[in-house]
């Protein structure tokens, strides 16, 4: 039945690249491409990325420690129970951020991880040690069957597979702290002002929950849900199959005043320094086999297998991949000169992750054929062109 509905899947696309600029441009200070979905450039071509990594450098944030302290003298249980929601992966950052709260805030975190597609032995490794170096966690898991399933349907319609885990990853914290009733979940950095997005929540200590879908999730999940059915990715799904992803209702959050926070408002957000402490104190240890596929980094994001075909079909849709990224933002913080970040591009960015190929394909149940067929329809003209069967850049960062 798939197959049968492959006209109306050609049609559905990821729609940030509908908004794209047609003409490709690089930052003059990092490497970060125009193409970054709602990424500004200013008329000197600083991308806001950059211009806000400037704008951190100004924050009193000692101010905002204190911010954090009377946030958290707020939220304290006296009796030992749970009073923040860590979405925790077991990574360096939320690592850092739960044992940070526990040791300099005296807090009582519940950490609580979305399982990932499929674990890395380095990421479960370190997720368990995390554990153990102190915490209470929450895996949530769903049926494996109806993630594949879902996971091949963001793939062939919105290029995305993890389109479902990112829905999941951001309702999971969530829904815990119902279940529990903690107020305070505390996320990691606003996504938008590091990396290059909206800088309408650059002064906010969190996202309002009027923005948090317009911001966080570009599909609806009864949406999805409908099309799950109707194009026959899951022919038999019933209502309440997806609710493992689902946000509780906005209004029963609002009524509940739970709050969502960014530890980045309250401290200086510098992943390597991260890395350092989540290495120290939790146990934390990077990849055993050396840098990631697509990049030179080695400690960021290491616990999904597939993974890797995220940031492939980045550089696909966008003409820029996690070689970019990770440059970008470690010139950001001067931890390279522009140029050796260039270097870093035209030497890895968008290389094909063919450690993990095969399995991708088995997870998702696709062919290599359907697996092209995706990809290719994910080339836009004003990015890429074809030489000699070969597909280009039309721009190159330089
Ligand atoms: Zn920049």
């Amino acid at each position: 039945m798939v197959e049968e509905n492959e006209d109306l899947k050609e049609k559905i696309v990821d729609r940030q690249i509908l908004n794209l600029p047609k003409e490709v441009k690089f930052c003059t200070r990092c490497v970060m491409s125009n193409q970054r979905p709602r990424i500004t450039f200013n008329k000197e071509g600083v991308c806001s990325a950059c211009r806000y990594a400037e704008y951190k450098k100004t924050i009193d944030w000692d101010k905002r420690k204190q911010e954090l302290k009377r946030l958290c003298d707020k939220y304290r249980s006296k009796d030992g129970s749970f009073d923040v929601i860590v979405p925790c992966s077991g990574g360096k950052d939320s690592s850092m951020i739960a044992h940070r709260l526990k040791v300099e805030y005296s807090m009582h975190p519940l950490c609580v991880t979305f399982s990932p597609p499929q674990y890395t032995d380095i990421g479960w490794k370190n997720l368990r040690r995390f554990i153990d170096s102190g915490f209470h966690h929450y895996l949530v898991s769903p049926a494996g069957d109806l993630y594949r399933a879902l996971g091949r349907m963001c793939f062939e319609l919105y290029g995305d597979h993890n389109e479902i885990f990112d829905r999941g990853q951001m309702s999971a914290p969530f829904r815990a702290a119902v279940e529990h009733n903690v107020s305070l979940v505390m996320y990691g950095e606003n996504g938008e002002a590091e990396y290059g997005g909206t800088s309408d929540y650059n002064e906010s200590p969190g996202l309002p929950w009027e923005a948090f879908e317009k911001v966080y999730y570009s599909e609806n999940l009864d949406e999805m849900a409908r099309l799950a059915k109707e194009l026959g990715y899951v022919p038999n799904i019933q209502p309440h199959d997806l609710d493992i992803f689902r946000l509780p209702p906005i209004e029963k959050l609002k009524d509940l005043d739970i709050q969502m926070h960014w530890f980045g408002y309250y401290t200086f957000w510098e992943p390597q320094e991260h890395y350092y402490y989540a290495s120290k104190h939790t146990g934390f240890q990077s990849n055993p086999e050396g840098r990631l596929e697509g990049t030179y980094s080695n400690y960021a994001q290491l616990d999904d297998l597939t993974d890797s075909f995220l940031y492939y079909m980045m550089f696909v849709k966008y003409g820029f991949g996690r070689a970019t990224s990770d440059a970008a933002h470690e010139i950001r913080e001067g931890r390279i000169t522009r140029e050796e970040g260039v270097a870093l591009v035209h030497r890895y960015d968008g290389e094909f992750p063919a450690k993990t190929y095969k399995i991708f394909l088995e997870h998702l149940g696709i062919t290599e054929e359907q697996f092209l067929k995706t990809v290719n329809k994910y080339r836009l003209p004003h990015i890429w062109k074809q030489e000699n069967c070969d597909w280009k850049l039309r721009e190159q960062v330089r």
